[in-house]
């Protein structure tokens, strides 16, 4: 009996013009079957590829959000030992779950993940949302997240558009638009939602940023070995490496920052951060931003009786470390310092305490810190 075959998903997106729209419903068949065959035999064997269960795939997708694989895979294998389910990750304090991310960065969903463990096991009675649009009501799940859990774990038919695919759809489409513009992106939605396939969805989608992860790099993309080069535009007109437009490289602002080793008995002075700044919920040696004119003790000695209400001596200095952060850089100046008068308060910290370094490991620091704990 001959196959029947399944008529092609219409596209009807208005975002999408009528160029595109002729292209999508002329090839999205071969597209779509060139793509999955390739993922089929080059797919890398990665750990939340082999399970369907929502909270490891949500793990993994919140883990994968600006970070690269190879990072993620032993702290994605560490937390789930530590907390192998929502029931168990809701359970935990904070403190643990912060301190199994350390060094992972952009705590926030680190922060995230945690109150939306919460409302799934409090609130939904660990039932797990199902549909993208029930995900994006989670704390720290925006549209991309919430349509590769929907789509890989539940089989939705909804669009994913991260950097990869943003990047393949460019170069296929030969868009010569600033990448970032939001009329961009609200085309780049449309061409993801008409090519996803209605069987297979999270398949799709995982090929799509497979293919941009291995092969349609953001430079020299390996034209030669891709599945879907027949079809792509900007290889037909040798603008791969031109494409997507590059914006004019901006200079990172650097900052220098003061922090205080504030010691007493064979303990250092930490602080927590509050949980609503950057890096919050994280423990750090107590400073800041050195100002115009002022010398680093006196920057020292100013932002701790700013933020604890105490008085300092600077002993000597301990080391200086740059680090780099998404949108600045610093480098951060260490003293060794001793109490002089008062008592510390926590008036921009949530909470104080005096800790030896044998218990450092306890803590979860900020990078930039974590650069200087092995010399005090
Ligand atoms: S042919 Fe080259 S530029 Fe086009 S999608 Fe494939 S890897 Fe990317």
């Amino acid at each position: 009996m001959r196959k029947r075959k399944t008529k092609p998903y219409a596209t009807q997106d208005p975002a999408l013009p009528q160029g595109l729209t002729g292209w999508i419903d002329r090839n999205q068949r071969h597209f779509r079957r060139a793509l999955l065959a390739w993922f089929r035999r080059h797919a890398r064997d990665l750990p939340w590829r082999r399970t369907r269960d929502p909270y490891r795939i949500w793990l993994s997708e919140i883990m994968l959000q600006q970070t690269r694989v190879g990072t993620v895979v032993p702290y994605y294998r560490r937390f789930l030992k530590a907390f192998p389910t929502v029931k168990a990750l809701a359970a935990a304090p904070l403190d643990r779950v912060l301190k199994l991310w350390e060094g992972l960065g952009y705590y926030s969903r680190a922060r995230n993940l945690h109150r939306a463990a919460q409302a799934i096991a409090g609130e939904r009675g660990d039932l797990f949302p199902r549909s993208a649009a029930e995900w994006q009501h989670l704390p720290g799940v925006g549209r991309y997240t919430a349509a590769a859990i929907a789509s890989i774990a539940f089989g939705e038919r909804a669009a994913v558009l991260d950097g990869n695919v943003r990047r393949v759809l460019i170069r296929l489409f030969a868009l010569d638009r600033p990448p970032a513009a939001p009329r961009t992106t609200r085309l780049l939605w449309a061409m993801a939602e008409a090519l996803v396939p209605l069987s297979r969805p999270g398949d799709f989608n995982q090929a799509m940023m497979e293919l941009g992860a291995r092969v349609c790099t953001p430079r020299n993309p390996h034209c030669g070995l891709c599945p879907v080069r027949g079809l792509c535009e900007a290889r037909k007109s040798g603008r791969q490496n031109d494409l997507p437009l590059r914006p004019a490289k901006k200079l990172l602002p650097h900052y220098h920052i003061v922090a205080a080793a504030i010691r007493k008995r064979g303990r250092y002075l930490l602080g927590r951060r509050r949980p609503d700044e950057m890096l919050g919920g994280l423990w750090e040696f107590p400073g800041g931003k050195v100002e115009k004119g002022e010398t680093h003790e006196q920057a020292l000695r100013r932002e701790i009786r700013e933020e604890m209400g105490i008085e300092i001596a600077v002993e000597r200095h301990v080391a200086s470390v740059r680090h780099a952060y998404s949108h600045f850089a610093i480098t951060l100046h260490v003293y060794l310092c001793t109490l002089v008068a008062g008592r510390p308060t926590p008036r921009h910290h949530t909470a104080l305490a005096w800790v030896a370094p044998s218990q450092f490991d306890r803590y979860a620091f900020p990078g930039a810190d974590r650069k200087f704990l092995h010399l005090l």
